[in-house]
C-alpha cells in the first residue's frame, strides 16, 4: 500500500520482500478443491480501507456462516448455546457490567498517543490478568475474558499491558466489534482468499517488487539511504520499513537507531498462533444444528469457525491454537498438530470431525519473516516508556506495518492505514 501510494505520487519505488511470495501474514493455499486462508481472513464494518481496496481490485467478499448453536468447552464440560454463553446468571451480570466499564475506559485512550491517556501510567503498570482478577469474582466471567483475550490477541491475559489492551479495543471500535461475526471483525471473508489483495497490489507494481530479497542492513547518509540485501544494494532517498517492530529490530542500522526506538523493538513480542483447516465431505455440524463456532479453554484448538466455501461447494472447519496452546504445539511435527486439531474438532462437533479429507495448518511462530501472529503485542511498560518511538521517523527511515496504525491496529485494515500514512510522510519530504 505504501509503494502504491508513492507510485501514484510520481515517486520511483522498489519493494524488497524477504519471502518468495507477497502477502506476509496473509496466506491463501489450495486445499481440497478450494482456496483457504491460513493467515488473515476476515473483514468487518468500519474497515473501510480494506473494503474499498478489495472492491477496486475486484476481490469479492461473502458473509461468514454463523447460523446455529455455538459450542463451548469449559472446565471439561461441553455445552451448546445460541445467544449468551452457558454461564451462571451471576457471571453474566458481572461480566456485562465489567465490559461496559471496560469499553468506557477504552474510549478514553487516544489511539494516536495512548501514553497520553489520563490513567496511562497506572493502566500500563498492570496486565489484563491483573485487571481480570480485580474486576471479576466469578470463575465463569473470568473464563470468558480468557477466551476473548486469546481469540483477539493470540496471547494470554498475563502477557498484555492493560493500557495496550484498551488502546487496541478502541482502535477497533470496542470489544463487541472485535469479537463479533455479524457486525464485527469476523463478518466477511474474501472469495478466493485474502492473499489476493497483496497479489493484485503487487501485479500493479510489476517489476518494482523483488521477491526473496531479505533486507539485512540500512545505512543512512546525508543524501539518502543504502539498503543492503544478499542480492545487492538499493539506494534511495527514503526507506519505509513495513514489518513488525520486533523483526525491524533484527535489521542492522548505520548509524544505530535512536536508543528509544531500539528499546521499543525489544518490547513488542508477536502473538502465538497456529491456524488449522480441515476439509470434510459435508458440513456434518450444520446437520446437527451447530454453527461451526466453538470455544475451548483446555483443547488445543481454542477457537473454531465454519470455513465452508462461499458457494457451499466445499465443507471445512478452521481452528486456532492460541497463546499457550500454540506454544505447546509450535515445535511438534505437523502430524501431532493435525491429530490434536481433529481431536478438538471432534470434541466440539462430534466424531465425524476425525475423518477429514484434507488438512493444512500454518505455524506462524516458526515463520522467520513473521515471528508469530496475529500482531506485535505490548507487555506492561512498553507503551508509556517507548510508545512515542512507534511511528516517529528515524532520519530517512519511516515506519509502517499494522502495528503502527491508529485504527484497526493488528488487522489488515490497519496495515493499509499505516502504509498510506508512511507513504504520505515521504511524499511530503520529497516535495520539500
Ligand atoms: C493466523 C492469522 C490470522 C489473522 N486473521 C486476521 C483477520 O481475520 N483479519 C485481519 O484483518 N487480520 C488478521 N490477521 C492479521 C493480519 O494478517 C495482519 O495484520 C496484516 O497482514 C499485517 O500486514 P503488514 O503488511 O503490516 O505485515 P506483514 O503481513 O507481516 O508484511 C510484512 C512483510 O515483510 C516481509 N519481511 C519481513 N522481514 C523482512 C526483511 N528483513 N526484509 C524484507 N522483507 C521482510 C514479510 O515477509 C512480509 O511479507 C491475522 C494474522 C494471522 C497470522
Amino acid at each position: 500500500m505504501a509503494a502504491r501510494t508513492l507510485v501514484e505520487s510520481g515517486a520511483s519505488v522498489v519493494v524488497l520482500e524477504a519471502r518468495d511470495r507477497v502477502g506476509g501474514r496473509t496466506r491463501t493455499v489450495e486445499l481440497g478443491s478450494e482456496r483457504v486462508d491460513l493467515g488473515g481472513q476476515w473483514i468487518g464494518p468500519t474497515q473501510d480501507r480494506i473494503r474499498t481496496l478489495a472492491d477496486e481490485l475486484g476481490v469479492a467478499t461473502f458473509p461468514q456462516h454463523e447460523q446455529g448453536r455455538n459450542v463451548r468447552a469449559s472446565r471439561g464440560r461441553v455445552a451448546t448455546y445460541r445467544n449468551a454463553p452457558p454461564v451462571s446468571m451471576l457471571s453474566r451480570l458481572e461480566l456485562r457490567r465489567a465490559l461496559r466499564h471496560l469499553d468506557e475506559r477504552a474510549r478514553s485512550v487516544p489511539t494516536s498517543a495512548p501514553w497520553r491517556a489520563e490513567n496511562a501510567v497506572e493502566w500500563d503498570g498492570m496486565t489484563v490478568e491483573m485487571w481480570k482478577r480485580d474486576a471479576l469474582r466469578t470463575a465463569g466471567a473470568r473464563d470468558l475474558v480468557d477466551v476473548m483475550v486469546r481469540s483477539i490477541f493470540a496471547a494470554e491475559p498475563s502477557e498484555l499491558s492493560f493500557l495496550f489492551f484498551l488502546f487496541y479495543l478502541n482502535a477497533g471500535g470496542g470489544l463487541e466489534r472485535l469479537s463479533s461475526v455479524t457486525g464485527g471483525a469476523q463478518e466477511r471473508g474474501f472469495i478466493g482468499g485474502a492473499q489476493q489483495i497483496s497479489e493484485r497490489l503487487a501485479e500493479g507494481l510489476g517489476q518494482r517488487v523483488q521477491l526473496e530479497t531479505p533486507v539485512q542492513s540500512i545505512e543512512q547518509h546525508d543524501g539518502g539511504v543504502r539498503v543492503r540485501t544478499a542480492r545487492g544494494d538499493c539506494i534511495g532517498r527514503h526507506v519505509i520499513v513495513a514489518i513488525p517492530p520486533t523483526l525491524a529490530g533484527r535489521i542492522e542500522y548505520t548509524p544505530p537507531l535512536p536508543a528509544l526506538r531500539d528499546q521499543l523493538t525489544q518490547r513488542m513480542p508477536m502473538g502465538s498462533v497456529i491456524k488449522c483447516v480441515a476439509v470434510y465431505p459435508e458440513p456434518f455440524w450444520r446437520r446437527s444444528g451447530l454453527s461451526g463456532q466453538a470455544w475451548s479453554d483446555r483443547d488445543p484448538i481454542r477457537l473454531a469457525f465454519d470455513a465452508c466455501s462461499h458457494d457451499g461447494s466445499q465443507a471445512a472447519l478452521v481452528g486456532f491454537m492460541l497463546g499457550r496452546s500454540a506454544r505447546e504445539y509450535c515445535e511438534r511435527p505437523e502430524i501431532e498438530r493435525r491429530e490434536a486439531a481433529l481431536q478438538s474438532f471432534a470434541r466440539a462437533f462430534g466424531p465425524e470431525a476425525r475423518d477429514c479429507s484434507a488438512y493444512a495448518d500454518q505455524n506462524w511462530i516458526e515463520e522467520r519473516w513473521s515471528g508469530g501472529g496475529y500482531t506485535g503485542l505490548m507487555p506492561p511498560g512498553a507503551l508509556t516508556e517507548c510508545g512515542e518511538a512507534l511511528r516517529r521517523p528515524c532520519g530517512r527511515i519511516h515506519w509502517a506495518g499494522t502495528e503502527t496504525a491508529t485504527r484497526w491496529v493488528g488487522y489488515m485494515d490497519g496495515a493499509l492505514d499505516a502504509g498510506e500514512r508512511a507513504a504520505n510522510e515521504v511524499v511530503k519530504r520529497l516535495a520539500r
